[in-house]
């Protein structure tokens, strides 16, 4: 216990204030299996982050930690840069089974990384490459990464052309249906955000340069949890097909089974231009890749590298849980279990005012926390309520709880447990929270 906050402290007073767990989630973990992860101080705690969601078989799952025995003893080398290796190419094609059809056949890959952040980029350079267009669509809440200046400070102008740093980035609010920004949610809000993005966009005195692509996330993760309708995904793919604006669909944290479906993309039927990969693809190790129609593919060699875009042990562990979850189809049983825990905190919700909304898609889910004493605005949805949402966080870990917060003003509870999560895990993860939200509201 004493080792446990001896490190806490020490760490607190020597990591970056932008790196703050050792304070807002004061666990030292020493120990993980599954769900569960064992702090310095021998409590044991029902792991809901997952690594934001990288974790989706939990952690130190055996045929993931097999993959990475069996590379270690094998002699293969851990290093390589970008080299074609047997584990790449047996994560290549691991991967390419999962993608829909078109990109499975005649997609292509660049591995990126070792961060989702890198493959962002390469995929916002991919894009500006191939249009010969600088300006950038993306959406309000949206959450990408945290790169910027690297490229700007590299000396090479021709890589660096490609970035266009000063092109315009468009922003259009996404369909976020409890404070809709269109006033209405569901299908009617979302049909008005896609009219207002086709205007916008065909308007010649719209002040929008023409964009070299649309970046999106199927559902948004860190933006506080919001799944947008299908109909609004459907239409955002006519409108930028019709335009030959390239779709990048951000799957970092919606990936391998999240939400219901082996990739989010897969349930509104439409397939992107690019897609984003990192976090689950590693299985717990840090990789990230582009995959992309391969009329994409014009940039010329050395326009993307990186050192460590080649982690062997990561691509073993990443092909490991690829399979787990395709084999045991564990995607089906996010949405059989996300969608029982949405029900039964939608039935927290409505004994407890502070929970203004809950929403989801298979284990991904958010509880909105609100002010309840506040007056709602025109359209119901109350102020939100951040102190409330940490004093939650704080009673769900003293319950043996790990969450995490986001949203617009941090007062969105995140669930992101691993896909493996049992029944009876489920239920105590409700229990827990529904335990700390009464001892937070009070
Ligand atoms: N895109 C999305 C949708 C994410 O959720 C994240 C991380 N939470 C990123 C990109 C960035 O990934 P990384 O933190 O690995 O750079």
């Amino acid at each position: 216990f004493g080792a446990g906050e001896a490190i806490l402290r020490r760490q607190s007073q020597r990591e970056s204030a932008a790196r703050a767990y050792a304070r807002s989630l004061p666990v030292v973990p020493v120990r993980a299996r599954g769900m569960t992860v064992e702090g310095a101080d021998g409590r044991r705690y029902l792991d809901c982050l997952s690594g934001a969601g990288t974790l989706a078989l939990g952690h130190n799952h055996p045929v993931v930690l097999e993959a990475v025995r069996q590379v270690l003893d094998s002699g293969a080398p851990l290093h390589v840069l970008d080299m074609a290796t047997p584990l790449k190419d047996a994560f290549t094609t691991a991967l390419f089974e999962t993608l829909p059809r078109e990109l499975a056949e005649h997609g292509r890959i660049q591995f990126c990384g070792p961060a989702g952040t890198d493959a962002v980029e390469a995929a916002i350079k991919l894009a500006r490459t191939a249009t010969g267009r600088g300006g950038l669509l993306a959406f309000s809440g949206a959450y990408h990464g945290m790169t910027s200046a690297a490229l700007a400070a590299t000396g090479d102008t021709a890589v660096r052309a490609s970035v266009d740093a000063d092109a315009r980035i468009t922003r259009l609010p996404y369909p976020y249906d409890y404070r809709c920004p269109f006033g209405t949610g569901g299908e009617r809000g979302a049909e008005l955000s896609a009219r207002w993005t086709a205007h916008l966009l065909d308007d010649p005195k719209g002040g929008v340069q023409p964009p070299a692509a649309m970046l999106l996330e199927p559902v948004q993760g860190e933006g506080g949890v919001i799944p947008p309708p299908d109909s609004w995904m459907r239409r955002m793919r006519e409108i930028t097909a019709a335009r030959d604006i390239p779709l990048i669909a951000d799957e970092v944290q919606t990936g391998v089974g999240r939400t219901g479906t082996f990739w989010a993309v897969e349930r509104s039927g439409i397939v992107p231009d690019v897609m984003v990969l990192s976090k689950a693809i590693g299985g717990s190790l840090p990789l990230a890749v582009i995959v992309y129609r391969e009329e994409l593919d014009v940039w010329r060699p050395g326009a993307h590298a990186g050192t460590f875009r080649g982690n062997q042990l990561a691509m073993a562990a990443g092909t490991a849980t690829l399979r787990y979850v395709r084999e045991n189809a564990l995607h089906v049983r996010a949405e059989t279990v996300g969608t029982r825990m949405l029900c039964r905190l939608r039935g927290l919700a409505a004994h407890h005012a502070c929970v203004g909304d809950v929403r989801g898609r298979g284990l991904m889910i958010g509880v909105e926390l609100v002010d309840a004493e506040a007056e709602p605005d025109e359209f119901g949805a109350l102020p939100a309520a951040p102190h409330l949402a940490a004093r939650v966080q704080q009673e769900a870990l003293r319950r043996g709880l790990i969450i995490e917060l986001g949203g617009r003003h941090g007062s969105v509870v995140r669930l992101l447990p691993p896909l493996t999560i049992t029944d009876e895990q489920a239920q105590a993860v409700l229990d827990r929270l529904a335990e700390a939200i009464e001892a937070a509201a009070v």
